[in-house]
């Protein structure tokens, strides 16, 4: 069997398609959404992951602003600017660039998000709604998987969830997530003994440790369905996920690849928490952040 690819591109192309839309809305309401991206020091990769999200922004008719600190800039510095940015009604979303230079606290700084503007959902009160099945703002990783399993129809309750990978970021809320989607999940990890005797009991296998090739072809069931959120750079210069592509497509009945899978979904998501948080910001309805409404946009 070779597995249908599951189309990061094409999905994050319809979703921001959709959520355009209700940006039209919200300016006809006279807000315009907005999101300041706080960036500390001048790490490449970060410019890069921040010049894609203002990128996106822009084309979703997001206004964007980007707050730029030096390296040595003081953790205080930094936080007061985060109070004005709370205080601001112009900016609807707020995220810190991570990782920060290692002077900051980075808990702190994400503590001091105001909880209504916190789109990557890092603060510990939208990660204990999220664990409470109350999601404020779903982190967007995580919920950009939850978009591409519901645009691709599969169903998710009732079915075995193994997710590989238990960080803060990706694998914990991505298990919450499927949890409150009624799937039976466990989450596996660096000291799981035997990973491949859980991986072979995957109806959906969400792969998020950092590792090229941890995942080969036998690890997996046939006909599971499997998601590679994993970005690895080889020492040749190529960009893989975490899963053996080849091997394991002959054996899915779904996958993502990499690049083209999870990494466009993971900005998307960002813009619609942005807009989440202007729709209610602005007292419009927001119906409380499943993806359902998503698909059905
Ligand atoms: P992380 O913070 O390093 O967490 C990796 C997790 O995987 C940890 O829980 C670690 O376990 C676990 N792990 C490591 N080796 C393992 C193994 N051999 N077997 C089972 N579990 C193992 O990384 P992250 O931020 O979650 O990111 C994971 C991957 O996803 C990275 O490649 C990252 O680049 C990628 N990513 C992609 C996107 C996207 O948009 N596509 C977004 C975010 C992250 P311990 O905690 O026990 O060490």
């Amino acid at each position: 069997m070779a597995a249908k690819i599951i189309d990061g591109n094409v999905i994050a192309h319809k979703v921001r398609a959709d959520w355009r839309a209700k940006v039209d809305a919200l300016r006809a309401h006279g807000t315009e959404p907005g999101l300041a991206v706080v960036i500390v020091g001048d790490n490449p990769a970060s410019r890069v992951y921040v010049r894609h999200k203002t990128k996106a922004c822009a084309e979703t008719g997001i206004r964007s602003e980007v707050v730029e600190f030096p390296a040595n800039a003081s953790e205080a510095e930094v936080l007061e600017r985060i109070a004005q940015l709370n205080a601001d009604p112009k900016v609807h979303g707020i995220l810190v660039q991570l990782p920060l230079p290692a002077h900051i606290d980075t808990r702190k700084l994400l503590e001091a998000i105001d909880v209504r503007k916190d789109v990557d959902g890092f603060n510990l009160y939208n990660v204990g709604s999220l664990v409470a099945g109350e999601t404020i703002f779903p982190p967007c990783t995580p919920y950009g998987v939850l978009c591409m399993l519901e645009y691709s129809n599969i169903p998710i309750a009732g079915q075995n969830v193994i997710v590989v990978g238990a960080s803060n970021i990706v694998g914990k809320p991505m298990a919450s997530m499927l949890m409150k989607r009624d799937a039976t999940v466990a989450i596996t990890h660096i000291k799981t003994r035997d990973l491949a005797q859980w991986t072979i009991l995957a109806d959906i296998l969400v792969v998020a440790a950092g590792k090229p090739n941890l995942i080969t072809g036998p690890m997996v069931r046939t006909g599971a369905v499997v998601i590679d959120v994993g970005i690895n750079r080889l020492p040749d210069g190529r960009l893989v996920g975490d899963v053996d592509f080849e091997a394991v497509k002959e054996k899915a009945s779904y996958i993502t690849p990499v690049p083209g899978g999870v990494g466009p979904m993971t900005v998307t998501m960002l813009l619609v928490n942005t807009i989440k948080a202007a729709q209610r910001a602005s007292g419009l309805d927001v119906s409380d952040l499943d993806t359902r409404d998503l698909a059905a946009a």
